[in-house]
């Protein structure tokens, strides 16, 4: 039996992706790619734009047409808050939300022998257990993706996903802890701590223990030589907060805060939860404790009710503040939020506007940022072979400046002393240091 993986969305699908195959390859499925003709489909869903809606539909039509007589399984965040709409799609077998991905195979069987659609949806609000999806067979040994977190209470105006995932649940320390020995043991170098609201970890969890707690706790963590956090909310950096992972020598000292905007009138219109000064003063506090940090950020274009002078504010501001990479994208409304009921939507063509001037702004920052370390030395974990060239390798400094180097020797998931060279587009090159 063949199953084919289509995954829509971040960095948690993927990892449930990863985790959901695992559970057919023990039950004797062969993953094909989603292009093949296959038995079994699964469609791990995206709902975070209505676009993300769109593909998920298109892709259940596209596999549906490779192999009319399949199981077509539908999972994710769209099949969490649309399972109605999706059971009317027709050639849909099996539907699940984002709880009861561990049970696909259960769920995928009883399809087959039963001959009926089965919709498994829980309610993400009242089912508040993380549920256990891990990965035991790495193909990748560098870098690994550790999912500590599920959902978020923080319900910004243009995000369906508290109610596509739920209210913040943790996976327990011990667990999250037992994993990164295992990783560990199996030769990754680089563990990243992904969520899909990764600075409330441990809110659910008695006593005081947070996202610091644990990271002081994997720093101690003999063989694993580098921890990332994923994108995380900047309120997460408090003093006492920046004072403690300051100290802790596995941090990568890269930190992904989604401003999303630097004017206050729009900010609160998001509903996040902090102003553009005290986005500053974190990325202030943050500059002056951590060496060499890098701060990369989201950043919405033509959210509802931006005027010209709002937007002035937020290109001021972050041209002021010069981060070291900036993802632009422009607003799409999203259904069922309030921000899609906003008046004042703004126009298609001053939203192409204002983020090609937002990109051209970084493509500057950014170069800036990556000159900086022209002529220094950095540690670089190289992952691959670049360009399919197998005498040159591509890899990361801890500040997650992209670095090409030459070499005869395989490189792959070797941290190498590196001189740091040229600036190219976007990386710089480098020279192995014996
Ligand atoms: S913090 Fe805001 S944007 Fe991020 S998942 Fe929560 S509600 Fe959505």
């Amino acid at each position: 039996m063949k199953v084919a993986f289509v995954t829509l969305g971040c960095r948690v699908n993927q990892y449930e992706t990863e985790a959901m195959a695992e559970k057919f390859i023990k039950e004797g499925y062969q993953v094909v790619t989603h292009s093949n003709a296959a038995d079994v489909y699964v469609i791990n869903t995206c709902t975070v734009t209505n676009m993300g809606d769109r593909k998920s539909r298109q892709m259940i039509s596209k596999v549906k047409k490779l192999n009319g007589e399949a199981i077509i399984a539908v999972v994710g965040c769209y099949s969490q808050v649309a399972s109605n709409k999706i059971s009317k799609i027709d050639g849909v077998d099996v539907i699940l939300g984002t709880k009861n991905k561990g049970q696909i195979v259960y769920f995928v069987n009883r399809a087959m022998n039963e001959k009926k659609q089965i919709i498994a949806v829980k309610d993400v609000f009242t089912d508040k257990a993380f549920e256990e999806l891990n990965i035991e067979e790495y193909q990748d040994k560098t870098r690994a993706f550790l999912k500590i977190q599920d959902g978020c209470n923080r319900f910004c105006s243009y995000c369906l996903i508290p109610y596509a995932r739920g209210g913040v649940c943790s996976k327990e320390p011990e667990k999250v802890l037992e994993e990164v020995k295992k990783l560990a043991d199996h030769g990754f170098k680089e563990i990243i701590l992904s969520g899909i609201h990764t600075a409330s970890y441990g809110v659910d969890i008695k006593g005081n223990y947070n996202l610091v707690s644990l990271l002081e706790e994997i720093d101690k963590i003999q063989g694993i030589n580098r921890v990332r956090i994923g994108s995380i909310d900047p309120t997460f950096f408090t003093e006492g907060v920046i004072e403690r992972i300051s100290s802790l020598k596995k941090l990568c000292p890269h930190f992904h805060l989604s401003l999303q905007s630097g004017c206050d009138e729009t900010l609160e219109r998001m509903n996040r939860k902090y102003t553009s000064e005290e986005y500053k003063n974190i990325v202030r506090d943050l500059r002056n404790s951590i060496k060499d940090v890098s701060i990369t950020t989201d950043v919405i274009a033509g959210f509802p009710g931006e005027t010209d002078e709002e937007f002035n504010i937020t290109y001021n501001f972050l041209k002021k503040i010069k981060l070291s990479k900036m993802h632009i994208f422009k607003y799409s409304p999203r259904e069922g939020t309030k921000a899609a009921e906003m008046k004042n939507q703004v126009d298609g063509n001053t939203k192409e506007k204002r983020s090609k001037a937002l990109i051209e702004l970084n493509n500057g920052l950014e170069r800036e940022f990556n000159s900086r370390f022209i002529g220094t030395k950095a540690e670089v974990l190289y992952e691959d072979v670049f360009k399919e060239d197998n005498n040159l390798y591509e890899g990361y400094t801890p500040n997650y400046i992209k670095v090409v180097s030459r070499s005869n020797k395989n490189l792959c998931s070797k941290i190498e002393n590196t001189k740091l060279l040229e600036i190219e587009d976007e990386y710089l090159t480098g020279e192995i240091i014996n």
